[in-house]
């Protein structure tokens, strides 16, 4: 059997300490997960958190360089702990759900803030703002055989040298399993499936020229700069 046109590359992470990759399926991402965010996005900090998916097509492998995208004038980053499924399932337990989690990486959920409002203000859906060309940058990922399956410890982002987000992996509302848990109610994960885990406060905006640099201590670091729109 032939392809009709030619057939695409395999979105793909690298793997920490090796030359392997782990092949991504879907992006699958919590929204308003630290209650110091939901409270910047006009929440009261009481909200359950929900998900949203980004194409497997908007991964940045590794983080580097990514083009201001088109048709915002507003995009912002959000820095999360990004968790990567290496066994599906439905209605998994939250206590098993740690079996389930090949590793860990950080990534970017870049976000159109102007598109997401206006799906919000009009009861539209969120795509246009979230899920776009290089929208979710991702570092290489360390698998949970060899730093376990994180809990705490800091989250943090610097914009240009300056600290612009600080949170810890403990302030989340749902924890990891508690994320599996809920999806795979509603979905069959699968093997190469990610969970973006939700963003600290201190979201904003970035602009060419501006450089990122990321990290979870003890589990990865990420960095981006922002090239001119195509
Ligand atoms: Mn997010």
């Amino acid at each position: 059997m032939a392809f009709v046109i030619p057939a695409w590359t395999q979105p793909a992470l690298p793997v920490a300490g090796s030359a392997d990759q782990f092949p991504v399926r879907r992006i699958f991402c919590v929204g308003r997960n630290y209650v110091e965010h939901q409270k910047e996005m006009g929440g009261d900090g009481r909200e359950t958190p929900f998900f949203f998916i980004k194409s497997a097509h908007a991964l940045v492998p590794g983080g580097g360089s990514i083009h201001y995208p088109l048709k915002t004038a507003n995009c912002h980053y959000e820095t999360e702990m990004v968790v990567a499924i290496a066994r599906g399932g439905r209605r998994i337990a939250a206590a098993q759900a740690n079996e389930h989690i090949f590793g860990y990486g950080i990534g970017f959920d870049m976000t159109r803030r102007d598109l997401q409002q206006h799906g919000k203000d009009h009861g539209r859906p969120w795509d246009f703002g979230k899920d776009f060309d290089e929208s979710a940058p991702c570092s290489e990922l360390q698998p949970a055989a060899k730093i376990g399956h994180p809990s705490k410890g800091a989250i943090w982002l610097k914009v240009n040298g300056k600290e612009r987000q600080r949170a810890d992996l403990s302030d989340m509302i749902w924890s990891a399993p508690e994320q599996i848990a809920f999806l795979s109610e509603y979905y069959t994960l699968e093997p190469g499936d990610l969970i973006y885990s939700g963003t600290p406060a201190g979201v904003g905006p970035v602009n060419p020229g501006d450089q990122m640099h990321a990290g979870v201590d003890g589990v990865a670091e990420i960095r981006v700069s922002i090239a001119p729109a195509l």
